[in-house]
Order: C-alpha cells, then structure tokens, then sequence
C-alpha cells in the first residue's frame, strides 16, 4: 500500500527504480530459467572405451555439462547403431535430426576433404602440437570456416595420442613387404599404403580380430595397445609395429548443429566449450596411463614382438604421404587453405621442438 503522507517526488523516483531494476532482471531471470535437452549420437558402439565410456568420454562429456550447468542443458547420448548408424551422424546433426554427434572428423573427408586436419594428418602433429594450433594457431576459427556451409560447428573433445602402425603377421622388413598386403587401415593413410600396393580393407573395429584371425587380412590398424588389446588383435598377429606415423595424435570431434547452438545462451556455451576442452585433455591422460601398461602386458606376458617400422619404409611413406597430400591440396581451394596453416604452425612447433621436446625425449630416454 502506498505512504500517502511522503512527497510523491520520492514516490515516482522509488516507482523509476524499481521499473528500471525490473526492466534489468526479467530477462535474466528468464534465461536462467531456460533448460535445453539435447541428443548426442556417436560414431562408436555403446560401452567402447575411451569413445563412449571412461574419463573424457562422450557420456562423461555429457554428464559434466549436465553438472556445470545445473542441469540446463542435458544431452542423452546414443552409441553407434542405436538412433543412427555409426557413420551418419554428419547428416544427422546437419539435418538437426540430433543436436550432436562425437566421432572424429576425418570421417567426413567425403564431404570436406580438409576435415581430415582436424583430426590427423600423417606425419603431422603431436598432441602438444594439434592443441597449439587449434587453440592458439587458427585452427579453431578454420574449423568453423571449413564447416559453416554445412551448418555445423565442430571442436575437440577428445584424443587417443600417438597410435599405432598395428599389427602384422609377418615381419616388415622392408618397403616391397608390403606390396599386395591385405591390411584393414582407414582414412588417408590408407590411400598412402595404397599407393605403395598394399590392398586397403575398411572394416568397423569389431569385424577386425576375426578377419585377422581368418587371414582375411594380414595387417590391421586399431588405436593403441589398450583398446587393441581389448579387441585380442594380439591373438591372430604378434608383430605390432608402433611407429605413429599415420596418426600422430588423434582428435575425437564434438559436431554441433549450428542453429541449435546459435539458441545457447553465452553461459551455456562457454561450458560445452570448456567441459569439450577438459575432456580433450583428460582422455589423453586415461590414454596414457592404460596404454602404458597394456603395452608392458603385451610385450612381457603375451609375446607380443613390438618395434618401430624400418627407417626406408619410413621414409618411403612419408615421401607418398607428401604427394596424397599434395593431390589433395590441388584439387580443392579450402583444403589448400587449411594445409598452408597447420604446416606454418608445424613449422614453428618442430623448429620450437628441436630446442624443446627433442632433447627432452632424448634425456628422459637416456640418448
Ligand atoms: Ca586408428
């Protein structure tokens, strides 16, 4: 109720206030109010390790927006075959089927070939590297130019680290060993081998053991020696030749449906970004540490032979790997944009590295 008995100049500057204040705090308070419930598909089977299920995973992605955002913004997360099939959550979430979908960008070479950088590009960079150049060398902002036309928004959520060359059943010794090979390897590298005769199989991660095993294959690429091992790909090949050259450190993508994320208030945003880039860095570490010991299981209790690949057959894939790269660049402007910046920022990485990381590796490896 109204004081009759104060000025009514002190009664409509009280009423000026409170409609200012008013004015101020109605939209805060309801986009505080406002919640989201999004899908998130992934490009990997229910459960699989690293992908779907342990720290830095997609369900733990999910959960810690969930958490940040004091339940704002929920995402329900589907693996590979559940709402879509494994490969197609590139149309899906451009469709806006589903607001999101976790896998890694090289799969959609066929749609963008400079998708292939921001995952990993043979030969390229580390995880130290892929990280500068994406979080401090442009790449983000080419990401987001490379996938504008597509209506997405893509960003790095995860990463295996250096992988593996895989396994084999007979020893490499040299470049014509692999000449007529049957060998189960995707993405670019796979063209690379191609190009030096090998006989490139795709096959989805739990078709691999039994074609190796069958003979089917002879060789078969994985990720590392915790998730090959859970595939018992040790079991049908011994020799597992570790030279990472195909993929130096491998980038699982977080594929955002742009007009769903254009709806996210700046609050919401910012948490997907920093619970995307927490993840990144934590799926490393879980990657280390289970890798570190899967490959000392494998050496000492399952006789497993691991070594390096041999320094001409090094050489020899590096040398294709330049010209399947160049054929690339040549053939689409974008593409040719992306490549000139993530080779400037290698560049400078492994100039820096020949000061920095290069003796440090060589000190702790005792060289
Ligand atoms: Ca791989």
């Amino acid at each position: 109720m109204a004081d009759t008995s104060k000025p009514a100049t002190h009664g409509r500057r009280i009423a000026l206030k409170a409609g200012v204040a008013g004015a101020l705090a109605a939209p805060l308070v309801a986009r505080a109010q406002q919640s989201f419930s999004w899908k998130m598909t992934s490009a990997y089977g229910k459960g699989a390790p690293f992908y779907m299920d342990g720290p830095g995973s997609a369900t733990d992605l999910a959960k810690r927006i969930e958490t940040m955002s004091g339940g704002r913004l929920k995402i329900q997360v589907f693996g590979a075959g559940e709402l879509i099939p494994a490969l197609e959550g590139f149309d899906a979430v451009r469709a806006g089927t589903v607001e999101m979908n976790h896998a890694n960008s090289y799969f959609w070479t066929g749609k963008t070939a400079a998708a292939q950088y921001f995952t990993a590009v043979p030969f390229g960079l580390n995880f130290q590297g892929i990280n500068g150049w994406l979080y401090d060398g442009g790449g983000q902002a080419l990401w987001d130019e490379v996938y504008a036309p597509f209506g997405l928004k893509g960003m790095a959520c995860g990463n295996t680290g250096v992988q593996m060359t895989g396994w084999f059943k007979k020893e490499i010794k040299s470049v014509a060993d692999l000449k007529g090979l049957k060998m189960r390897i995707p993405g670019l590298a796979g063209r690379v081998y191609a190009a030096l005769g090998v006989d490139v199989k795709l096959l989805p991660g739990g078709e691999i053991f039994p074609a190796l095993e069958r003979g089917v294959i002879d060789a078969a690429e994985f990720v590392g020696p915790f998730q090959d091992r859970k595939l018992g790909l040790h079991k049908a090949a011994k020799y597992y030749y570790t030279t990472g050259w195909h993929e130096t450190a491998t980038v699982s993508e977080l594929l955002v449906n742009k007009a769903a994320w254009d709806k996210l208030p700046a609050d919401l945003k910012a948490i997907v970004e920093n619970a995307a880039a927490a993840c990144n860095v934590i799926s490393e570490a879980w990657c280390q540490r289970t890798n570190a010991e899967a490959m000392e299981d494998l050496v000492k209790n399952q006789g497993v032979i691991a070594r390096p690949l041999p320094a001409d057959v090094v050489k020899k894939l590096r040398e294709t790997t330049a010209t399947v790269l160049a054929e690339a660049v040549a053939k689409d402007a974008m593409t040719k944009k992306v490549h000139e910046s993530y080779m400037a920022y290698m560049k400078k990485y492994v100039d820096w590295a020949r000061y920095s990381e290069g003796p440090y590796h060589d000190v702790v490896l005792g060289i």
